[in-house]
């Protein structure tokens, strides 16, 4: 029963889930049909330097338009993907496809943009990842250096040793890992300091407040925290200049959020990169509207 699947598996709690067994099964059969002839896309936001407007990295998210659901969340098919086993075929896809945007941009002249890309804790269970997505860089001629992947600290708590070790061999070839959504998880300070990661993103359910009656303190302690254990720090979800202005004040630089861009499709992303990769710090309202 859904019950016995645990807390960590929210999948089949989600309302928009809440669907026959025969329509799940329906849904998964058309997923499976649109990673195979390559109709999911990838849309690509942008992480900025607060202080300059200056995109230092972009991350590619999934997407997929169904003729007959219409857009589905990733939130949704990723876990449909995950319960249906297919999961590492979809990850390799979005992998492939990130590192062949990549291509056509330096084709194209472009200066190397780093790519964030987000991994499913099964993917991570998988023995053979790291070779699998090393080939899928030799083939697309994509720097290992400028890969990060993501990934939540449940997964990295599923099956400690594994994650460790996969990871550890990506790191050692370049490849940045990043832990995404970080505050949501249960990672102890003592598991966190031994995780082979390169930097923390902060989780919007952090940030969402400041502004609107949160101190911030869970962000204060997450970006003393990354401080403390050397790890770079990202804060998701920065909406406000409130926002912004209060995670600068704390020396975190880094951000991805609605306030700069929401997730380009490659054309906008193309133009974004031509035009010198600058967004600009948008302007607080003429008159100040500070909480
Ligand atoms: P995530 O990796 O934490 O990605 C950030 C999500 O926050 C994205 O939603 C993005 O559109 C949204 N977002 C960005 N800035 C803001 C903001 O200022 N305000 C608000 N309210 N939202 C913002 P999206 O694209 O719907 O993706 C949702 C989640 O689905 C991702 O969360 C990630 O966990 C998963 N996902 C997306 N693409 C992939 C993928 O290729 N593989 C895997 N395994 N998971 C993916
Ligand atoms: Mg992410
Ligand atoms: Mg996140
Ligand atoms: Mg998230």
């Amino acid at each position: 029963t859904a019950k016995n699947r645990g807390r960590n598996c929210h999948a089949f709690y989600r309302p928009s889930m809440r669907v026959a067994a025969d329509a799940r099964l329906k849904l998964s059969a058309r997923l499976r049909k649109a990673i195979e002839s390559g109709k999911l896309h990838l849309h690509y936001q942008p992480q900025v330097d607060m202080r300059s407007g200056q995109v230092r990295a972009l991350e590619a998210l999934v997407r997929w338009y169904d003729e007959e659901y219409g857009d589905v969340s990733p939130v949704d098919f990723v876990s449909v993907a995950e319960a249906s086993g297919f999961v590492s075929a979809l990850g390799e896809w979005v992998l492939r496809a990130a590192c062949e945007q990549a291509a056509k941009w330096r084709a194209q002249g472009l200066a190397p943009m780093p790519i964030s890309i987000n991994l499913s804790p099964v993917q991570l269970q998988r023995t053979n990842i790291v070779t699998t997505f090393q080939r899928v860089l030799h083939e697309t001629g994509m720097a290992p250096t400028l890969l990060e992947l993501e990934v939540t600290e449940t997964a990295l708590m599923k099956n400690p040793e594994a994650a460790v070790r996969q990871l550890d061999e990506f790191r050692r070839c370049g490849v940045r890992v990043a832990i995404d959504d970080f505050g949501v998880g249960y990672s102890s300070l003592g598991q966190l300091s031994a995780l082979p990661v390169d930097r923390i993103k902060i989780d919007r359910a952090f940030v969402r407040g400041i502004g609107h009656g949160d101190t911030g303190a869970i962000a204060t302690a997450i970006v003393t925290l990354a401080n403390t254990l050397g790890l770079a720090v990202i804060a998701e979800g920065v909406e406000t200049i409130t926002q912004q202005d209060f995670l600068l004040s704390l020396g975190c630089v880094d951000a991805q959020g609605y306030l700069y861009s929401e997730p380009l499709d490659p054309d906008a992303a193309t133009r974004l990169l031509e035009q010198g990769a600058v967004l600009s710090r948008r302007q607080a309202p003429s008159s100040p509207q500070r909480i």
